[in-house]
């Protein structure tokens, strides 16, 4: 018998996710985003959930190359775009889109001559400070790109950093769709701005957050960027972490349970010992309380959780035995809630699933 915990993928979610995103932004194409080999759900997984999508997104170029292999024939984006001159050539090659964020870039393009046109992406940096042209250079980049034989179409990019939150104090979506509009006054192209948070607020910036291409991450993975759950945006988990208990002690109070002895039961308790820790990519900050489902029961974590191994409080869980079924997120469990008592997000989690971790495939509702 293979250990216990596995983690189940349901292709059918993804999907749904996807039609979820086109209904969010209506008229939207989309680059459906696999960067991080599909948010820790395997980047063929990732092609296939996502075959309806009208581009696949990410960051290396030689895993842009695996999509080409896979048989993806229709637009892959390079978020971060190209790391060295020697690059181009492969952008030419396999018909890659490119981001152009800096000048370098731009002068990689200009010194390599292009045996097939090439589409890019041109960045504004309108606030979040990481990558980009600021509003006030962008129209000479812009010209810049154009003057290079063999670039194509030019789409108009940029990113939000607070795209949960309409009216953040710092820096709001419309004040980056202000200065964007600013920087892209007058210049031809599609317009490509809203991730996840922005492609669930369009509703509410309407006219504003006019999109020809959008770029959702964790939505198509059933997560959300903060704000409403998932469940209220209708979207469902692609992803679900399960084990087994394979231990059980019986506690008095005053007995301290792992690590750092960090817990002390109250009173007599049951503690399961659950096969799944942090080198499996559960996260080791989670804290006393996190939401465990054990036989359908929800309870919690108790302990600090170890490399291989976590406790959680089996009292709520009537005739808990070896062998006991353990949810630790996904069908029936969010999470986003798992990640908040960690201090965490959703990304995170899913992104750090371990490569020892067993991976399959599967429904919802199905016994994992
Ligand atoms: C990761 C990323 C996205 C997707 O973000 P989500 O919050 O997961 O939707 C979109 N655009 C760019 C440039 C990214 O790097």
């Amino acid at each position: 018998m293979p250990r216990p915990l596995s983690a189940t993928i349901h292709l059918e979610s993804m999907k749904h996710n996807l039609a979820r995103a086109r209904s969010c932004a209506p008229g939207a194409n989309i680059w459906a985003v696999v960067k991080a080999n599909a948010y820790g759900h395997g980047l063929e997984r990732g092609l296939r959930g996502f075959a309806d999508a009208d581009g696949l997104a990410l960051i290396e170029t030689e895993n842009a190359v695996r999509l080409r292999e896979l048989g993806w024939t229709r637009p892959i984006l390079l978020l971060e775009g190209i790391f060295d001159g020697s690059d181009v050539a492969l952008l030419a090659e396999h018909g890659f889109n490119s981001t152009v964020h800096c000048i370098e870039q731009v002068k990689m393009l200009e010194y390599t001559r292009l045996s097939h046109p090439i589409d890019v992406h041109l960045k504004m940096n309108t606030g979040m400070n990481r990558l980009g042209f600021r509003p006030g250079e962008y129209a000479a980049a812009h010209a810049r790109l154009r003057a290079i034989p063999g670039i194509r179409h030019i789409t108009l990019m940029t990113h939000f950093a607070n795209a949960d939150e309409l009216e953040n104090e710092r820096l709001s979506i419309r004040e980056q769709v202000r200065r964007f509009q600013l920087g892209a006054a007058g210049l031809p192209g599609e317009r490509s701005l809203s991730n996840s948070g922005g492609v669930l607020q369009q509703a509410l910036l309407s006219e504003a957050l006019s999109n020809d291409w959008v770029r959702p991450g964790i939505m198509l993975y059933g997560g959300t960027p903060g704000g409403p759950t998932a469940a209220e945006y209708k979207l469902r988990p692609t992803m679900t972490l399960a084990s087994e208990i394979i231990g059980i002690q019986q506690l008095q109070a005053g007995d301290a349970v792992g690590y750092g002895s960090s817990f002390a039961a109250p009173g007599p308790m049951t503690v399961g010992v659950v096969a799944c820790g942090y080198a499996d990519g559960y996260p080791r900050h989670a804290s006393h309380g996190t939401p465990v489902l054990v036989d359908g029961v929800r309870t919690t974590l108790i302990g600090r959780v170890s490399m291989d191994m976590m406790t959680v409080d089996l009292t709520p869980v009537a005739n808990a035995r070896v062998g006991s079924k353990v949810l630790l997120w996904g069908d029936g469990l969010p999470i986003d809630e798992v990640a908040a008592s960690a201090g965490t997000i959703g990304y995170e989690l899913m992104c750090a699933l371990a490569a020892r971790v067993r991976v399959r495939e599967g429904a919802l509702g199905q016994p994992a």
